[in-house]
């Protein structure tokens, strides 16, 4: 499996600021974290680790009252946490002015949000607000250095943001080498969640909601909610059987749902199988689809062009079942099967029921 070639593109730069710690915004769902965030802390502590810096995390709501100790466990050095009637549920303007007025004060040098609709709302109003910049969509964050050739700068410990572009053909890494906070909303699922000590305790901090937001601020009222039941789960499966235009139609899909069932799993698929109309978009894996990583995913009939992968090579295991040897899946997958997804899968579902 070849590395992807990487793009370094550098941003225009205006002005240095001090720089501090690490921030997450840790959005809030039903009272508790959302794991985006919590993937986010994970990745989040490991970079502070590595730039000697703390990690702290900022907590938007109401009845908040010991959301801290869901925090502490990820590492969090320092939780801010702004409570409040008027901030939940929540609505963009009081969040922004809040976030904004707690990287005023604190001058973060690294500020990351979930890519989610909440994160990608609020991530360009701030950076816009603090002329920082932002890099959307990031896969992965990494620490590393730049040197500008014209100038005969070395920028070290710049934070490489990672995403696919040009339609997911490269993947570039953005920097910010003098703007601070260095920004990015980051997928879902990208990164994993792993609590960093079950005794590691922080501070907290109580944010005076009055000082930052202005009344004007809580201009949108919310008169109702609908809440849409979920009913695929596509991140929580542990096992996902991906099927692409190889599997040939609706009716043959039918073969896939029958294999999940049995193994007690789900079914996704690409956007070539999506656009064929044989299942939902909300199954599509990939770049411009859901982003998995479970301990089995079965590709059938799935080529294995990088916008797919991209939502599905972190998975602990590969099976792709495909007719063409030569198909690029099978450069990332565990274990290839070449054969025609409507003979191999019966004879799958046949074993898994006996056994
Ligand atoms: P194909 O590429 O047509 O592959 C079908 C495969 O099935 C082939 O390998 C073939 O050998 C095999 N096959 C055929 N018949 C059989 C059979 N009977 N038994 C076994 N194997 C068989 N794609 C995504 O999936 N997710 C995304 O999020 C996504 N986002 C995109 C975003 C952009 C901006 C762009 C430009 C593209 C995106 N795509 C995405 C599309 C992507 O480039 C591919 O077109 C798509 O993934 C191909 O889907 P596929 O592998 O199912 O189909």
């Amino acid at each position: 499996f070849k590395p992807y070639p990487r793009l370094v593109i550098p941003s225009l730069t205006h002005k240095t600021h001090t720089v501090n710690n690490i921030f997450v915004y840790c959005e809030i769902e039903d009272g508790k974290v959302a794991d985006v965030s919590l993937e986010l802390l994970t990745k989040g502590r490991s970079l502070a680790t590595q730039l000697g810096c703390k990690l702290e995390a900022l907590a938007i709501g109401f009845k908040l009252d010991g959301i801290e100790k869901e925090l502490f466990p990820y590492g969090v050095d320092v939780v801010h946490i702004a409570d409040d009637k008027r901030l939940a549920p929540f609505t963009t303007l009081p969040h922004c002015a809040i976030i904004v007025g707690v990287f005023e004060q604190e001058k973060p040098q690294i500020a990351i949000f979930g890519a989610t609709s909440v994160g990608r709302d609020l991530g360009p109003r701030v950076s816009s607000a603090l002329h920082s910049g932002l890099t959307a969509d990031c896969t992965s964050l990494e620490i590393g250095s730049h040197t500008d050739n014209k100038t005969n700068t070395v920028y070290e410990n710049l934070l490489y943001q990672i995403r696919p572009a040009f339609g997911g053909n490269i993947i570039a890494t953005i920097i910010n080498p003098d703007h601070r906070p260095q920004m990015a909303t980051v997928r879902e699922g990208v990164m994993k969640k792993e609590i960093f000590s079950t005794s590691h305790k922080g501070e907290v901090k109580k944010i005076d909601v009055a000082k930052l937001v202005k009344s004007e601020d809580f201009i949108v009222r919310i008169i109702e909610r609908h809440i849409e039941e979920r009913k695929i789960d596509l991140k929580g499966a542990p096992i996902i059987i991906g099927g692409g235009y190889g599997v040939g139609s609706a009716d043959n899909f039918k073969l896939l749902f029958e294999l999940a069932e049995v193994l007690g799993g789900e079914v996704g698929a690409s956007r070539a199988a999506v656009d064929a109309g044989y299942v939902e978009h909300a199954r599509q894996v990939g770049q411009t689809g859901i982003t998995v990583r479970p301990k089995l995913y079965i590709a059938c009939g799935i080529s294995g062009q990088i916008q797919h992968t991209a939502g599905m090579d972190q998975s602990a295991m590969i099976i792709s079942i495909n007719n063409d040897p030569n198909a690029p899946i099978n450069q990332i997958a565990d274990y290839c099967i070449i054969g025609d997804v409507s003979e191999v899968i019966p004879r799958m579902i046949k074993f898994y029921k006996k056994n």
